[in-house]
């Protein structure tokens, strides 16, 4: 049998926390048979090669930035491998570009393409534990890329999808999913099980216990998903497909402080004025979320949208250069900004859950700057410094509705 585990940052953040997840994987490999191991860079070891390469430069190569951020995940892998060779274990340390894990070119952000299991599965049929450099690629050039912050997960849930592994388990400072980030919510709840369709939702809107990714892989690929804690032995959450929360009306609270709003005042009231914005943003591959036309004064309107933070400078310069093409009077932006989302099936049925949302954000008395919905969400924009008092005045509001609605 196969299983690939993933440890975290914190994880693995010193040398005591890598000797201890080393006996864990000792541990695992003397119960199941054979083990991969996916690393992730220690502690802050990826923010700091960032602000690394923004000390040397205001606008560093993608390609180089990519070079130098996946430095950290490798030095994981091979003090792994050190620590398991003490415990006396064989074990062999690999990069992307030693065992074959094709992306996409786009540095930054890469897609998975294809991996090779070649390589790894030779290692494990020579007895070792395959120790595997999270969060990285390598494109058709033969250059390394990254895959998106928090895309350790992916590399494990791809190779288990590969492997024909018999569960992927990810090691994180948290002992599960939660209803809410229990370091904003201290009420939320431990989840059991998760379907993977209300996971996906959670991560996708910001709840980064898991990298959406990895949720999209393992429903496609039905890979059996656990998150537990690399400190404890608590049972961690299962997220699967048998597992329908359709009792919940809601089944969580994510939020996203990684937003930045950009607002453009005083564009034409005619034909064609977004398709020009959005689509001279998408060419420059910046994606854009929440978006908001208000009626403005004689024949203008006022359009605003976010964005990731990391591309807003690059979205206002994309609009300066084209200004003659869209014109428009000015723009502002919010740098940083909060995205709450309520999430549950429930939702679809129960026309209520949109005014408690409301109600729960005016009884704390916090101002919403954008709403956004869908059949099983409902997205609000607020301020960062709201987000706290927001999450637990909805969180302790669907507390109730909840069991009343399930009862
Ligand atoms: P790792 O380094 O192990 O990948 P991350 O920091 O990426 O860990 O993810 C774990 C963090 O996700 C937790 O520390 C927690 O603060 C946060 N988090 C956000 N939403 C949730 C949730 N719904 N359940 C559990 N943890 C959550
Ligand atoms: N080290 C990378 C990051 O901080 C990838 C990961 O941890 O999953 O984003
Ligand atoms: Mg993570």
């Amino acid at each position: 049998m196969i299983i690939v585990q993933k440890y975290g940052g914190t994880s693995v953040a010193d040398a005591e926390r890598i000797k201890n997840v080393a006996r864990r994987i000792k541990k695992a490999r003397a119960e199941c048979g054979k083990v991969v191991a996916v690393l992730s860079a220690q502690g802050d070891t990826t923010d700091d090669l960032k602000a690394k390469a923004f000390e040397i430069s205001r606008n560093p190569s993608r390609r180089e930035l990519d070079m130098l951020l996946a430095t950290g995940e490798q030095q994981s892998a091979a003090l792994m491998a050190m620590a398991l060779h003490d415990l006396g274990e064989s074990a062999v340390s690999l990069n992307a570009a030693q065992f074959g894990l094709h992306s996409t070119s786009n540095y930054g952000s890469a897609r998975i393409k294809r991996i090779e299991t070649e390589r790894v599965n030779m290692e494990l049929e020579r007895g070792s534990i395959v120790l595997i450099a999270g969060f990285q690629g390598v494109n058709r050039y033969g250059d390394i890329t990254t895959l998106g912050r928090g895309a350790s997960d992916t590399t494990a849930v791809a190779l288990a999808a590969v492997l024909g592994a018999d569960r992927c388990e990810i090691y994180t400072d948290v002992d599960g999913v939660y209803t809410a980030d229990p370091r904003l919510v201290p009420s939320a709840r431990k989840i059991p099980r998760i379907s993977y369709e209300e996971m996906l939702e959670l991560s996708s809107l910001g709840a980064k216990v898991l990298h959406n990714r990895s949720v999209e892989l393992a429903n496609k690929y039905n890979v059996k998903l656990i998150v537990r804690s690399s400190m404890t032995e608590a049972e961690g959450t299962i997220v699967w497909e048998g597992a329908k929360m359709e009792k919940m009306l809601v089944s969580g609270i994510a939020v996203d402080d990684d937003v930045s709003r950009i607002s453009i005042v005083g564009v034409k009231d005619e034909p064609g004025v977004a398709f020009k914005i959005f689509s001279c943003l998408a060419k420059e591959k910046i994606s854009v979320d929440m978006i908001l036309q208000s009626i403005g004064r004689s024949k203008t309107n006022d359009i605003s949208f976010t964005v990731a933070c990391d591309d807003l400078s690059r979205a206002i310069e994309t609009l300066k250069e084209n200004r003659d093409a869209i014109s428009w009077d000015h723009i502002g932006s919010i740098d940083r900004i909060a995205k709450l989302s309520v999430i549950g099936a429930g939702m679809a049925t129960n026309p209520g859950v949109a005014s408690a949302v409301f109600e729960a954000l005016y009884d704390v008395d916090v101002n919403i700057h954008m709403i956004s919905t869908s059949e099983i969400r409902i997205s609000v924009l607020i301020d960062v410094q709201d987000a706290k008092r927001a999450a637990n005045s909805i969180h302790e509001k669907f507390s109730s509705l909840n069991v009343e609605y399930a009862g």
